[in-house]
């Protein structure tokens, strides 16, 4: 069996940016630095500091277009700087990252990623979740390489505004629960068996770190909480996502927390702009595991997100049971549950809502 392990590389901390220059060096010179709308600002200035002494020649910013799109990317593709570049610097939030990866991957140039919020893991996959011009995903693209570095800049992190700690902690423990149900009961080869046995630190770092991290951000300072959950949410649950994917079947990547995620973004009149993916995700954590009888696991999230404000009722999304009704059989039907140990059917799910509407 042969295998391309390709893991993303990290470094973290205050002095994170410190390295920027002797690892990206080795690559060139000239960097085209795609952005994002807000965080980059917040990442110029440790920047600069950290290449004032540097021979990289990094370009104007350039703005990746607003959503990670096939388009987009055409778009840049033409620019100059780009054109030009040796390298690309992404600085921004997932979508961003997401642009510069396949961008690089399409330009056959390395790409580095500046987070700017911990919120999801693009900073370290090797794939990119495109969207249509209208914002509507449109599916995962798989790439050859993960980012060479991710510079994660703990105390830039901890000043982004905390929705996005908040929503990826609910992403981030969602990977355990989903890899380890969909892996139950088969033969793992070397690299499943070490990405869905990993997958359980997602689900024991969150619930162990979470809400110091959440409290470190409200603060925004950095405390071990926060830098915990930040590689957790970061580098983490990158390295489980490239693990149980590299072979593309069976998908152990998903499962029916994110299944309910993308039947609830079909809810006519349902605003997505309102709820982030992480926080619905969250929400789906809890019908995933009282269908799968977890009854402790089920409890240690339930009150963690009660203690986050997380969601635990279908109000908390605008949702209620009425509604949700009309889409059970939409949940049974998704891609996302095809390799579950069993089936899950409108009973079962309708029974799992029942129950926790019941609790609150
Ligand atoms: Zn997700």
């Amino acid at each position: 069996m042969t295998y391309n392990v390709n893991i993303s590389n990290y470094r973290v901390g205050l002095t994170a940016y410190d390295q920027v220059d002797a690892i990206c060096s080795e690559y060139g010179k000239k960097v085209a630095v795609i952005i994002g709308n807000h965080g980059y600002y917040q990442a110029e200035s440790y920047l600069e500091e950290a290449l004032k002494d540097s021979r990289l020649n990094l370009s104007q910013p350039i703005y990746y277009g607003g959503n990670c799109t096939y388009e987009n990317i055409e778009k840049l593709k033409l620019m100059t700087a780009i054109i030009e570049a040796d390298m690309i610097f992404a600085v921004g939030g997932g979508r961003v990252v997401d642009t510069a990866k396949l961008l690089g991957e399409k330009v056959k140039k390395p790409v580095f990623a500046f987070p700017t919020i911990a919120s999801n893991c693009s900073p370290c996959t090797s794939v990119s979740i495109m969207y249509d011009e209208n914002g509507a995903f449109v599916r995962p693209e798989f790439l050859k390489d993960p980012p060479i570095c991710a510079f994660i800049h703990t105390p830039l992190l901890a000043k982004a505004p905390i929705k996005y700690l908040w929503a990826g902690l609910g992403d981030t423990y969602a990977k355990y629960y989903e890899a380890s149900i969909s892996a139950r009961g088969d033969e793992l080869d070397h690299p499943l068996s070490l990405g869905v046995h990993i997958s359980e630190q997602c689900a024991e770092s969150v619930l162990k770190h979470g809400l110091g991290a959440l409290r470190a951000n409200e603060e925004r300072e950095v405390n071990d909480d926060f830098e915990q959950a930040a590689l957790t949410i970061i580098v983490t649950t990158a390295w489980v996502s490239i693990l149980v994917t590299l072979s593309h079947t069976p998908d152990y990547n998903s499962g029916l927390a994110h299944a309910i995620y993308y039947t609830l973004t079909t809810v006519p009149g349902f605003d997505e702009e309102k709820h982030l993916h992480g926080e619905m995700v969250a929400f789906g954590v809890l019908i995933l595991l009282l269908v799968d009888g977890q009854q402790a696991e089920f409890k240690r999230v339930y009150d963690f997100n009660k203690e986050a404000k997380l969601p635990c009722r279908l109000a908390d999304l605008e949702l209620d049971i009425q509604t949700m009704e009309n889409y059970l059989e939409a949940v049974t039907k998704m891609g996302d549950i095809r390799h579950n140990p069993y089936q899950i059917t409108v009973e079962m799910l309708r029974e799992a809502f029942v129950k926790l509407e019941a609790m609150n």
